[in-house]
């Protein structure tokens, strides 16, 4: 489904306001050349530009009064004058125009030719809380595609793997997670051809090894809305999506804001940690433990009631890790 978001539908409006004002010169002109009509009585112009120029006059009333002027005969030159400089005023614009991109302001840059965007860590924002799915627009979140789950987040064969591989067959359709607009759509290394979304809800999602490319950067989608199709380009080794959840540039396990296995999201809304190298999303609500002197593990562990293997899952560790004081480890699903 296709809705006009606020955006889109100001950007029309103004080519519809445009249109229609260059169809009134152009009447003026026709009426000025052809012999003037003089039915419109002089009071009732007076009334129509008072009209036009009072402040309150509402985006809509001034579409009204267009197009009942086009139904008329005649369009007086100072209605059509008082039209233009209503549509010319600053206060008028300023509401119909907001070209800018979802979440702009958590980020500077709108780069559309590389899909890694190079963000500082902020030191004192630490924590961040967003609502995921667009609840005004009633748009939820929907699996970029119904496969296998083949590998996921983390350390593989001794390096990062920032997303997550979903199995699929060549030309399967590949679909934008949430609602966003596109940002990167080319090909680019080893992603191949890969699409980048950026979402109203802080995050970016990464579609890559695609084999066809159907959306440009600027394109506006929906949960849902087909990106390309599937495929096995730049570096894989068989058919599947790379899908990748950033946050400000970096990388967050997919796995804590989305349950892969039932393919919905864990919790509406979201928490994003500040940590050492980057950021982590979890479900709101999460429950973390800052670590202490003397603590280890299995401490830990039976403090909240979860397995040593719970714990060492749900934070990346290894077996052998060393705490660090005053690391936040998750301690809870
Ligand atoms: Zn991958």
């Amino acid at each position: 489904m296709w809705t006009l978001d606020k955006n889109t539908y100001g950007f029309l409006m103004q080519i519809y306001l445009r249109n229609i004002l260059f169809i009134l010169g152009f009447f003026l002109f026709a009426s000025a050349s052809g012999g003037l009509d003089k039915s419109a009585s002089e009071k009732d112009e007076e009334a129509l530009v008072n009209l036009i120029q009072q402040s309150q006059l509402s985006k809509e009333k001034l579409v009204f009064l267009v197009d009942s002027l086009l139904n008329g005969d005649t369009i007086s030159y100072c209605v059509l004058d008082a039209l233009n400089k209503k549509l010319a005023s600053s206060a008028f614009y300023e509401v119909a125009i907001d070209t800018n991109p979802p979440s702009h302001d958590l980020y500077e840059l709108w780069d559309t030719e590389n899909p890694n965007i190079s963000s500082e860590i902020p030191l004192n924002d630490t924590t961040y809380a967003f609502d995921l799915i667009d609840k005004q627009n009633d748009c939820g979140f929907v699996m970029p595609v119904n496969g296998i789950i083949t590998s996921l987040y983390g350390y593989r064969d001794g390096r990062m793997h920032n997303g997550i591989d979903i199995a699929l067959h060549t030309g399967d359709p590949v679909v934008s997670a949430f609602r966003g607009m596109v940002r990167v759509a080319k090909w680019y290394g080893s992603f191949g051809n890969v699409v980048v979304v950026r979402h109203y809800n802080g995050f970016e999602t990464v579609y890559a090894h695609l084999s066809k490319i159907m959306v440009k950067p600027g394109d506006m989608v929906d949960p849902g809305q087909l990106l390309g199709k599937g495929g096995n380009t730049g570096r894989s080794r068989g058919a599947h999506l790379h899908f990748e959840m950033r946050f400000k540039g970096h990388p967050v396990n997919p796995r804590y804001i989305i349950d892969l296995e039932n393919k919905k999201i864990l919790s509406e809304s979201v928490v994003v940690k500040k940590t050492k190298t980057g950021f982590a999303a979890y479900p709101a609500g999460t429950i973390f433990h800052t670590i202490k002197r003397g603590d280890y593990p299995y401490k830990v562990a039976i403090q909240y009631g979860i397995t040593v293997k719970q714990l060492t899952e749900w934070n990346g560790l290894h077996k052998k890790s060393t705490f660090v004081a005053g690391t936040k480890l998750k301690v809870s699903q």
